[in-house]
Parts: C-alpha cells; structure tokens; sequence
C-alpha cells in the first residue's frame, strides 16, 4: 500500500504517520526527516538543502525527488509505505507518479489533513521533537510525560529552528503557493480524502482508519 499524508506544516503528518505505519506495516518515510538525517551526517545533500529549510523554503525538487526515490528503494518499502511530506510540489507528485508506474506499482489513497492556520501555529508554536526517534510532541495538547524527555525511547527533545514564529510564517505562504493545487491533482485522480485534522490525535486515526476500509473519497 502507497499512502500520501498532504497537509500544512503542523496538521500532525508526522504525529498520524508513525501511528499508521505500525498499525498497516508500512514504512514512514518523512523527507524532513532524511534532510534533517543528511543534515546531521554532514552529508552533500545535507549542505545543499539546509539553506532552504532554514529559509522556511522548499528544496529543489530535483534534489528532493532524487532522495526520496532513492528511499523508496530499501528493503523496508516494499511492503508499502507511508508518504510523509512528500510530495509538495506538482513537479514531485508527477515524477513520483512516473516512478511508481515504471515499476507496475501507484498510490492508493491520498489523506488530506485539514486544519485552520490559526490551530497550526498554535501546534508549531509549542512542538517539541525527539533526537532519536522524532516522535512529536506539543507542550498543549501532547506533553511527554517528564519535560524534555522522550516517552518512547528516553531521547531528548528539541524545537526545530524553523518552527519559529517567522519561519512558520513563510512555511504557511510557501504551503499555499507551492502544495494547496496537489488537492486539485489528487481530487482528479480520485485519490483524495479530506480528514477533519482539528480533531484529536485519536480522533484524527481513526477517522483516517475507516476512510480507508471503506475506500470513502471526497467530494
Ligand atoms: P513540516 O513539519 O512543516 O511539514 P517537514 O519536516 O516535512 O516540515 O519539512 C521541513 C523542511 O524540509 C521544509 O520546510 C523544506 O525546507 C524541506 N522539505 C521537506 N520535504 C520537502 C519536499 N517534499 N520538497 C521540498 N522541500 C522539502
Ligand atoms: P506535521 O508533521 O504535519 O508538521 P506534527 O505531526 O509534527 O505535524 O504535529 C505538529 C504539532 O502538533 C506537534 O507538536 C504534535 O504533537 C501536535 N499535534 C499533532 N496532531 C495533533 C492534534 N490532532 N491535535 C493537537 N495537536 C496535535
Ligand atoms: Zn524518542
């Protein structure tokens, strides 16, 4: 199964991902994620995209598709896998849809989470994230259990730089430009299917949960 999570920056595709991939056995694959990876090893990649993430841009797609192709081609994915991020252009979502079609595979559905701008920097805002295992936290709405510590593995948790209160801005603007016409894309291959995001994070599983059994598509 190939899963797409779409939505704004803090709609919680990360926090719903990590929940899936367990519960479908499919592999989370988060492009912020192997950028902040490639970051950290001092990679190439990891130079050329950290301009751009700290800018609150997006990294070139060509750089950006290479990557998570190349992703897509480890052991782990071939039980399915879980979009998380990408693609965030149309120029992504088309050389993904060339790639998996070269190879007799396609995407199964695409979880559009909706939520107000207003509730997104509110989550941002207060979003802590593990060192080791990324998990998401929100200082609201998902506290860990002791300050600064990670409830599922011990790591120590940070706030990313381009969570600030400007980054953030830019990210929304970048959002609406660069990723808002993916809806459209994926409404005309009738893959789409809205969340209401504003839930709870139980909610928000299982509401996507039984979109999915269902085989329910918006509008
Ligand atoms: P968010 O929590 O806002 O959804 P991510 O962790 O997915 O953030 O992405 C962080 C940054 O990494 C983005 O602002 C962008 O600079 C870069 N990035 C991640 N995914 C992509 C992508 N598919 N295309 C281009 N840039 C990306
Ligand atoms: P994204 O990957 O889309 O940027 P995250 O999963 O990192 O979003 O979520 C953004 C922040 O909001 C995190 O701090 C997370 O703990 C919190 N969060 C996620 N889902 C919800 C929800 N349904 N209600 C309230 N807070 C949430
Ligand atoms: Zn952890």
């Amino acid at each position: 199964m190939y899963l797409i999570l779409l939505g704004p920056p803090g709609a919680g595709k990360g926090t719903q991902a990590a929940s899936l991939s367990k519960e479908l056995r499919a592999a989370h694959v988060a492009s912020g994620d192997l950028f902040r990876q490639a970051q950290k090893q001092g990679t190439p990649l990891g130079l050329q995209a950290k301009a751009y993430m700290e800018r609150g841009e997006l990294v070139p797609d060509e750089l950006t598709v290479r990557m998570v192709l190349e992703r897509l081609e480890a052991p782990d994915c071939s039980g399915g896998v879980i979009l998380d991020g990408f693609p965030r252009t149309l120029e992504q979502a088309r050389a993904l849809d060339q790639a998996l079609g070269a190879s007799g595979k396609n995407i199964d559905a695409v979880l559009y989470i909706k939520v107000s701008e207003d509730e997104l920097v509110r989550r941002l805002g207060g979003r802590w994230l593990c060192r080791d295992c990324q998990t998401p936290y929100q200082t609201i709405s998902s506290p860990p259990k002791v300050a600064g510590v990670c409830d599922s593995c011990g790591g120590e948790l940070y706030q990313r730089p381009d969570d600030s209160r400007e980054t953030v801005r830019t990210r929304l603007r970048v959002y609406e430009e660069r990723t808002a016409p993916l809806i459209a894309y994926y409404i005309d291959l009738n893959k789409l299917i809205e969340i209401d995001g504003e839930q709870g994070i139980e909610e928000v599983r299982s509401e996507m949960l039984s979109a999915l059994k269902s085989g329910v598509r918006a509008r």
